[in-house]
């Protein structure tokens, strides 16, 4: 591998959100070259620097303390030092601490350089089945209920997939807000535990899911990501339209996959869907 010359470069890296072996080679090398690795939990980020047998210095930035330590990071920066920044999980800066430190090094000129990895939405995206040409990433919702009915109603007609980090205290009650807002027909995904052991990536309509998280108490375990589908303009398409792309389906496909898929295509409901495909075999 070529080996890069770290000096006076802020290193953003991105580390693993479950499964340590997703930590790049590069993410390696440079985490071993620079002078110091800004950490959100030094603790924390131990078991995994341990893990790659990594012995450079840390010091701690996080939210209560960024502001201070970015000078003092921007200080051995000037000076010619190398400098990593790596949160607890995934890529900083991604509801994670970070941008004061990479605007004010930026406004220095001081080169900051993108050592990409995990990062939870993008994982969670790229295996959700829900449309991924765009997208928009809200971060964690507010945790007082009057706030948060208020940013989903913001967000019900969005054409876009609109994801969610939130944690598994909330996730049973922001499903069922969720669910009032939006409607029991929207597709949502559930994407818990990416990386780990009980990873699930579940996609249904939010009815559905919400009957299936209440049901199932290890589905309220967990970190998470939810992902719903952008409200689909024809949002009954026609059952010329729906007919017709059943019948090209149930050619290849039982008729509950067909139902299925069709629902997704269309952004009407399964259960639509079926019936309608219990009339086409029937006739
Ligand atoms: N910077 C991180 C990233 O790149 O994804 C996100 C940090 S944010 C403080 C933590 C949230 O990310 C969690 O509450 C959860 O919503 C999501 N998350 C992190 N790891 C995850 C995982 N393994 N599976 C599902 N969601 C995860």
């Amino acid at each position: 591998m070529e080996i890069e010359s770290t000096s006076a470069n802020l290193y953003i890296v991105a580390t693993p959100i479950g499964n340590l072996a997703d930590l790049s080679p590069r993410a390696i090398e440079v985490l071993q070259t620079v002078d110091v690795i800004a950490a959100e939990d030094t603790r924390h980020s131990g078991h995994l620097l341990q893990h790659y047998a990594i012995k450079t210095s840390t010091v701690s930035l996080h939210e209560h303390n960024e502001q201070q330590r970015s000078k003092v990071l921007l200080s051995r920066l000037q000076q010619g030092e190398s400098v990593a920044l790596i949160s607890d999980a995934g890529t900083p800066l991604i509801s994670d601490p970070g941008y004061r430190l990479v605007s004010l090094v930026r406004e220095h000129n001081i080169k900051v350089v993108p050592v990409p990895g995990s990062c939870a939405l993008i994982a969670a995206l790229s295996a959700s089945g829900l449309p991924s040409d765009k997208f928009s990433f809200e971060g964690f919702l507010p945790s007082k209920a009057g706030a948060k009915r208020q940013v989903l109603e913001s967000l019900k007609n969005t054409s876009q997939t609109i994801i969610f980090y939130e944690s598994p205290r909330r996730l049973r009650a922001t499903l069922n807000e969720m669910l009032e807002v939006v409607g029991p027909d929207r597709l949502i995904c559930l994407a818990r535990e990416l990386t780990k052991v009980h990873e699930t990536i579940v996609t249904k309509p939010l009815s559905e899911l919400v009957a299936w998280v209440e049901s199932d108490s290890n589905q309220q375990r967990g970190e998470c990501v939810l992902l719903v589908a952008g409200k689909i303009e024809q949002t009954d398409p026609g059952v010329i339209e729906v007919e017709r792309v059943l019948s090209l389906l149930l050619d290849d496909l039982p008729m509950k996959k067909a139902a299925a898929i069709t629902a997704q295509l269309l952004g009407t409901s399964k259960n639509k869907a079926y019936d309608l495909a219990l009339k086409l075999k029937q006739t």
